[in-house]
């Protein structure tokens, strides 16, 4: 499509794209996780022809039980489209064993992430297309919006350090923030559940993000009246910028330079030694989980002075 002129980067719609421009084509959709199931559904629900390629266990099951024919990797990656949704580090290893011999010349190879292309990890024979399809949304909200009709944004073209830098500066830094004011607020004697309501889990945080997205990232906080004002822009200016400014200039050059994605691979190959702590982390007992549990307990409890049967 045609830019706004305005834009450095360049922008289709679903316009854009020619209506049922996958009709007769096989495409092959490997891996049922997160990102796969949602590209099988939205593909199917669009019109296209769509089979899994899975190893048999659950996630081939969850795969079948949606009504999908499920075929080893090996027989999907012959498919005409071939988009590839399995876990970044994995890829590397699957593509070798089971994709890159299967695949038939004039085919096309798809990617959600450019992860395993950028860091020179896989090389695609010249005899295929190979694509960029990489939603900017988690997997599960890009099948709900899918369904309401929304759409998402998703890069077409676009290096896999992006998405990498952000992940590591402002998802790192977002979290290790609600989790140090926590920690201090309790010390203070906050109550933990008045803590992770006010950071999160009353839906406050969600507007405000929307609010960037709508209104404008500076603009929108005027929303919040003077006091949050005054008190952001002082506390931001109170902070060690030059600090934060090269800790972030490192991120981008490590994953840059490639180092990030050495060390992934080397988590993988020594079987996640890290992602099991951060595994232990997200599912085991904390101070914060229990505070939202005991919060969403609050809001399933049938309410109290509200309205009774009948009236009054
Ligand atoms: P998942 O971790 O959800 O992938 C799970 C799938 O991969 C399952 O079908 C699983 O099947 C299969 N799988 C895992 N390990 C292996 C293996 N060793 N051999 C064969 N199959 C395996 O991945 P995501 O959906 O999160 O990510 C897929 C791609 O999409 C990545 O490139 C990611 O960067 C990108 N992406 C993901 C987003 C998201 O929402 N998570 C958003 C945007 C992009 P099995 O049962 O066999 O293990």
């Amino acid at each position: 499509m045609a830019n706004t002129g305005e834009t450095q980067i360049k922008v289709y719609r679903a316009e854009d794209a020619p209506q049922r421009g996958l009709t007769g084509e096989a495409v092959a959709v490997l891996g049922y996780g997160n990102l796969g199931r949602t590209a099988a559904l939205n593909l199917r629900d669009s019109g296209a022809t769509v089979r899994v390629g899975n190893r048999e266990d659950e996630y081939a099951g969850r795969a079948r039980d949606e009504g999908f024919e499920v075929v080893p990797l090996r027989v999907a990656a012959s498919d005409d489209i071939v988009f590839l949704l399995l876990p970044d580090e994995v890829i590397p290893t699957v593509f070798a064993g089971e994709v890159a011999s299967a695949l038939r010349s004039g085919s096309a190879i798809a990617f959600a992430s450019g992860y395993s292309l950028a860091y020179g990890l896989i090389s695609p024979p010249d005899t295929v297309d190979v694509l960029l399809v990489a939603p900017r949304m988690a997997g599960v909200q890009a099948r709900d919006r899918y369904l309401a009709g929304e759409g998402f944004w998703a890069c077409v073209g676009v290096e896999a350090a992006l998405d990498l830098f952000v992940e590591q500066s402002v998802g790192a830094i977002l979290g290790m923030a609600i989790m140090m004011a926590f920690e201090v607020g309790r010390e203070a004697g906050i109550p933990d559940e008045a803590l992770v309501m006010e950071m999160y889990m009353s839906g406050e945080m969600e507007v405000v993000f929307r609010s960037f997205r709508e209104t404008g990232f500076f603009r929108s906080s005027e929303d919040h009246g003077p006091t949050a004002v005054f008190g952001g822009i002082t506390r931001t200016l109170e902070m060690d910028r030059e600090a934060m400014m090269t800790a972030f200039r490192k991120i981008l050059e490590d994953i840059r330079s490639g180092g990030f994605a050495s060390r992934f691979q080397d988590e993988a190959r020594s079987g996640y030694p890290m992602l099991e702590v951060a595994k232990s982390i997200m599912h085991g007992p904390s101070p914060i989980a229990d505070a939202e549990e005991r919060i969403r307990r609050l809001v399933e409890s049938p309410k109290r002075g509200s309205e009774r049967p009948g009236g009054a």
